[in-house]
């Protein structure tokens, strides 16, 4: 637990690949007691993804294990699913970095 009460948390230690801004997590920490971290979405011909990660102010993961989103529009080309794979694979080293 963070020694500091959440009140007076002005900022919340982010990891690189984080897109959200400092104003919705201090209201998340607020709420819910802690930050969700999304990176950007990366996407390509049919399909995205994108990841998350709960963390306390100070950075630290809490709650629950990353989170890797990805979502299709169904049907791939071959050259489709090739770009997903590697994308995966990307996001996959991106979020147990
Ligand atoms: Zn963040």
């Amino acid at each position: 637990m963070s020694a500091l009460p959440i009140a007076s948390v002005t900022a919340v230690v982010c990891p690189a690949w984080c897109n959200v801004t400092q104003g919705t997590h201090l209201r998340e920490l607020r709420w819910e007691g802690r930050a969700l971290h999304w990176s950007d979405v990366r996407t390509g011909e049919g399909w995205e993804i994108r990841h998350a990660t709960a963390t306390d102010a100070d950075g630290h993961r809490v709650d629950t294990e990353p989170q890797v989103y990805v979502t299709t529009d169904g049907g791939l080309t071959l050259a489709g699913a090739e770009a997903l794979a590697l994308t995966l694979l990307a996001t996959y080293e991106e979020a147990t970095g």
